[in-house]
């Protein structure tokens, strides 16, 4: 039985690594996600058949009732809304993690008078620290997401002075709850700073940088399941844990490569509150319409378009028309590209899983660093709905949020048109000043409607 359940637990571990290495191409990522859930599977029933007192029918009752719900919300979750959905499951793998932590040391305290397990111990109050940090921490991001509490960052006087105090008054306690184990008065003092330091390390961080903090918390909750791994003895765990802990590591350092940012940056916050007048009130921007009817003319005279899609393709729903629209486009041999930035929309892959789900295939999907040098020789630029992620500011301006964050150059192009419903802000709340530029023309309305409207009129002139 051992060795079954052993090989059962490599079987699983393989399964993972698998579907990891499957996840980093878009063409091969449902695959990757199937194998890593089959490894999943493996992995919980080899787990629960070695405890006696549950029996297969209960095992199968809970995966039963878990797949379920689980079925229920990815239905009905709106694309928009995902990232939501990842703070709440880095929520619960951090509190799982916590709880389990807690209930070994509280269960286990009589063994704990008659022989001390240093690693046990240890792996106890990291995962009570990772945790609990993993639980708040994400039920803040969930409620900043969601706008049950302001995105704006909050702060105050002496925060980082103050979160440091903690994260050290954690460190002194864990001593005397090491040394002290079957005292609950330390073990509880540290659940509450656990807490209270995710609280604190997430409400200073601003709305645009929450996609790079969920992306840590994820590696967080990774971590704690590792160590939860060692407090159970349970190989597949901490193997598993160690791979979130791992792949979030690295896209958080990928976000933050993509928005020229450092962690340490995003972490001290404050990000979208330091919007100074100049970056606020600077000259009013004044834009020129273009209509459907110009704008299908200017798509029939091109011989070469880019796509930029951003966050408000998702809310439009536009990705089905737009296909249309590069089928019309590729009729009359006009080169026909999407640019893809890396943090456009509102979550990472946002808009290629968006666009692969229009059947648009992977190789028109250009990554920023490939496509930034084809602007200026494109013909016309089409941004759907996307806006930080074409803002010249980000360039030219010092005192702008989000100056530093490389940007798709599609300024550069001969001419540029915009799909938006009005002069609103993107997600970094700040103007764009591209809307005003010489070869920039707006094509104001919900992008689905405007551009159906530009494929018929497209249709029109063949
Ligand atoms: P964005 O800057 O948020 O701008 C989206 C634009 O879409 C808005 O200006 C809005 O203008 C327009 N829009 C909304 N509904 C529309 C509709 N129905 N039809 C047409 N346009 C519509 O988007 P982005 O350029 O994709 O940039 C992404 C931003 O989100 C970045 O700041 C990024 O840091 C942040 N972010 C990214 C992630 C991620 O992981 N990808 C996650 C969270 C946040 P109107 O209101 O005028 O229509």
């Amino acid at each position: 039985m051992t060795i079954a359940i052993q090989i059962a637990y490599l079987i699983a571990s393989i399964l993972f690594i698998a579907g990891i290495k499957l996840l980093s191409k878009t063409k091969d990522a449902r695959r990757g996600n199937i194998l890593s859930s089959i490894g999943m599977f493996i992995a919980i029933v080899a787990t629960l058949v070695t405890i006696d007192s549950i029996s297969l029918v209960e095992i199968f009752a809970c995966i039963l009732l878990g797949g379920a719900i689980g079925l229920y919300y990815a239905t009905k979750v709106e694309m928009t809304k995902i990232p939501e959905m990842v703070a709440l499951f880095n929520g619960f793998g951090g509190l799982a993690s916590f709880a389990v932590a807690l209930s070994d040391h509280f269960l286990n305290t009589e063994v704990k008078m008659i022989e001390m397990d240093p690693v046990n111990s240890i792996s106890i109050l990291v995962s009570v620290l990772i945790g609990g940090v993993t639980f708040t921490g994400s039920m803040v991001a969930w409620l900043k997401l969601n706008g049950k509490i302001s995105g704006s960052p909050i702060t105050f006087k002496g925060q980082h002075a103050f979160n440091l105090v903690l994260l050290i008054a954690f460190l002194v306690i864990a001593v005397f709850a090491f040394l002290n184990q079957t005292d609950p008065f330390y073990i509880t003092m540290l659940v509450i700073i656990a807490l209270l330091v995710g609280v604190l390390i997430v409400i200073p961080i601003g709305g645009a940088d929450m996609p790079v903090v969920i992306s840590l918390l994820n590696s967080y909750s990774g971590m704690a399941a590792c160590a939860t791994g060692f407090i159970l003895n349970n190989k597949v765990l901490i193997v598993a844990g160690s791979l979130v802990g791992a792949s979030g590591i690295i896209l958080t350092q990928i976000m933050c490569k993509a928005m020229n940012r450092s962690l340490t940056n995003v972490l001290l916050g404050g990000f979208g509150q330091t919007v100074t007048s100049a970056a606020q009130d600077g000259p009013e921007i004044v834009v020129k319409e273009v209509g459907v009817e110009e704008a299908a003319m200017l798509f029939d005279s091109a011989s070469s378009v880019i796509v930029v899609p951003g966050y408000g393709m998702a809310v439009a729903q536009a990705q089905h028309v737009i296909r249309e629209l590069m089928e019309q486009c590729e009729k009359r041999n006009i080169d026909f590209k999407f640019a893809i930035h890396p943090v456009a929309g509102r979550m990472p892959g946002h808009m290629n899983v968006l666009l692969a789900e229009a059947n648009i295939s992977y190789d028109k999907l250009i990554e920023m660093e490939s496509i930034n040098d084809d602007f200026p020789n494109t013909d016309l630029v089409f941004i759907v709905g996307a806006n930080d992620v074409v803002n010249p500011a980000a360039r030219t301006n010092p005192q702008s949020p989000i100056f530093g964050m490389p940007i798709l150059n599609a300024d550069k192009a001969r001419t540029v048109i915009v799909s938006k419903r009005s002069m609103g802000k993107g997600y970094a709340g700040v103007e764009n000043e591209l809307f005003g530029y010489p070869n920039c023309l707006m094509l104001f309305g919900d992008a689905k409607q405007t551009i159906t409207k530009v494929v018929s009129e497209i249709k029109d002139m063949s």
